[in-house]
């Protein structure tokens, strides 16, 4: 069975043209209302931006993305002027974080700079009313918390979460989102999750083209592997699949007001 669904976080910009087409015309067939585009820099947000302008299913989001360089002083202004310029298009800020597994392979990396991005992020958040949406993940977790704290903001999507039981229950009681990829599937660690945050708090995501594994080895990441993952939301939470189907939606156009 299949019902309606939304793609909470996407790099469309990633795919290549023919597999972007590919997408797009088989939205329908998988149920697929809707995208939610996120972007890594300048040039990936205007092209996302232009993806949007073809095919109104796209919701574009524009951010920096933490796991790489910072930015130079330059092309942070222009992507802020273009976050300006296109802010009633806009449907949320991000993709914006911490580089958690960027420390991992440069221990020597210093945070500070990658914290005050962020917290310029959410400052600009907030002057736009925008949503904004979340890499941080197992220890940089509560430090995005505290910031968006700091900030009194409301709606943040950390999206492929993972960390601890105690930050997955401060990210709920402040009533911000956590989003699931087609992981969900095979991954113990984020099964335990699911079991741990309710269902009027999860969105469902695939964040391709990044590729999976389990059943979806060699499998180009596509919206419709998220039927699999919503299947297996339903098994961990003894809930049918369609209330799962149901609340997953209404989450996600509640949190993006569709
Ligand atoms: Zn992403």
């Amino acid at each position: 069975m299949m019902q309606p669904i939304i793609d909470a976080h996407i790099h469309l910009d990633l795919y290549g043209s023919r597999q972007q087409r590919q997408l797009l015309q088989e939205m329908e067939r998988y149920q697929t209302e809707g995208l939610i585009a996120v972007s890594n820099h300048l040039s990936s947000a205007e092209r996302t931006l232009e993806l949007s302008q073809v095919d109104q299913r796209v919701h574009p989001a524009f951010g920096y993305h933490p796991e790489q360089k910072l930015p130079a002083p330059d092309e942070l202004s222009g992507l802020l002027a273009f976050m300006e310029n296109h802010k009633e298009t806009m449907k949320a800020v991000g993709e914006v974080g911490l580089p958690y597994y960027l420390r991992k392979e440069e221990p020597t990396i210093s945070m500070e700079p990658y914290k005050e991005l962020l917290e310029l992020m959410i400052v600009h958040a907030v002057r736009w009313g925008k949503p904004i949406v979340l890499h941080a993940v197992y220890e940089d977790a509560p430090v995005a918390c505290e910031l968006l704290e700091k900030h009194s903001i409301r709606q943040a999507h950390f999206h492929w979460f993972k960390g601890d039981k105690n930050t997955v229950q401060r990210i709920v009681a402040n009533g911000y989102k956590l989003s699931v990829t087609p992981d969900c599937v095979y991954e113990p660690e984020i099964q335990r999750m699911i079991q741990q945050v309710p269902l009027t708090a999860l969105m469902v995501e695939t964040d391709g083209p990044w590729p999976f594994h389990g059943p979806f080895q060699d499998v180009m990441t596509h919206p419709k592997m998220i039927h699999a993952s919503v299947a297996k939301i339903a098994e961990l939470k003894q809930l049918s699949v369609a209330v799962v189907y149901d609340q997953l939606l209404k989450n996600t156009k509640g949190f993006y007001q569709f």
